[in-house]
């Protein structure tokens, strides 16, 4: 089995207590089975401790304290677990994140999440073209679609990252070369987004900015990165579910409201931002990709 990845991915280092938006506050944390049975076996005082912000509800996880934090963030917001243990002493999904996995017959993908303000920093900020650790040339172990699907993805990388051309343009040869049809209006997004499930009544704010302007080339290379990491990381769905052109077009809505949103910004910081909001309010919610697909038919 390969492990492919972009080629930032290995200098991701958490921020820890120097994060704004730390994942340990506002977000349920899953405990994963043998993780829980470390917990479940672990000597007191620690055991105890950790034992009695368990909840064995639905899937196990930890009982979030004030401020929806996770109760073994300290003040400093340090993670006590990681002070005590190290990373061993994590559950996968506080080990992983924000890393995601896409598994294929041959490999397993591996990236960084966008809802991390450090990844989206990351991402965001390569200036180079992003290329991946292995292209579809050594995919011979690969199933016969996945071949296909991997030719397909990499035309698509270098449509994308054809910086010879507007990215505007590029978005638009895409939907040429797979007779995907174009988008409707912005503004016509702005009641579907306000129904879908919602993280910060801040994200309302950036819905009311849904506007029909003429693309911006201001921030040329930030959407070409954002482009990049949306085909890698959401165009493998289509395997599965078969909706490669609604996939096409979510990733194109995703940069025309990138695009609205940063058209007035003036750093590349407000751009993290804004990528990181998105990320956390439609990206990470397979619910509300689901909707948004639905309606792009
Ligand atoms: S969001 Fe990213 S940088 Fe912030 S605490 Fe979590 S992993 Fe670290």
């Amino acid at each position: 089995m390969k492990t492919i990845k972009p080629n930032y991915y290995d200098n991701f280092k958490c921020i820890a207590q120097h994060c704004n938006h730390n994942c340990c506050i506002g977000w349920e944390i899953d405990i994963d089975p043998d993780t829980l049975a470390y917990y479940q076996e672990m000597p007191s005082p620690w055991g105890d401790k950790l034992r009695s912000h368990i909840s064995l509800n639905d899937t196990p996880h930890f009982i979030l304290g004030r401020n929806d934090r996770c109760p073994f963030l300290n003040d400093d917001n340090l993670c006590d677990l990681i002070c005590a243990f190290g990373e061993d002493g994590l559950c996968n999904i506080c080990a992983d994140h924000p890393r995601f996995f896409n598994e294929f017959s041959d490999r397993i993908e591996c990236g960084l999440g966008l809802c991390c303000e450090e990844a989206a920093r990351l991402i965001l900020s390569q200036n180079e073209p992003v290329q991946f650790s292995a292209d579809e040339d050594s995919a011979e172990n690969a199933t016969a679609e996945e071949r296909d699907f991997f030719k397909l993805r990499q035309d698509i990388y270098s449509v994308l990252q054809d910086r010879s051309i507007p990215m505007n343009q590029r978005i638009d040869q895409l939907f040429d070369a797979y007779s995907v049809k174009q988008l409707p209006p912005l503004s016509d997004f702005k009641k579907i987004y306000r129904s879908l499930e919602r993280m910060d009544p801040q994200w309302d704010h950036y819905i009311d900015q849904f506007v029909d302007t003429d693309w911006s080339h201001h921030w040329e290379i930030p959407c070409e990165q954002l482009a990049v990491y949306l085909v890698y990381r959401h165009l493998a769905g289509a395997l599965k579910d078969g909706q490669l052109k609604e996939r096409i077009r979510f990733i194109a809505l995703t940069l025309r409201i990138f695009n609205c949103l940063i058209r007035n910004r003036t750093t590349l910081e407000d751009l993290y931002e804004i990528a990181r909001l998105y990320s956390a309010e439609i990206e990470y919610s397979d619910e509300n990709i689901e909707i948004l697909l639905g309606h792009l038919r």
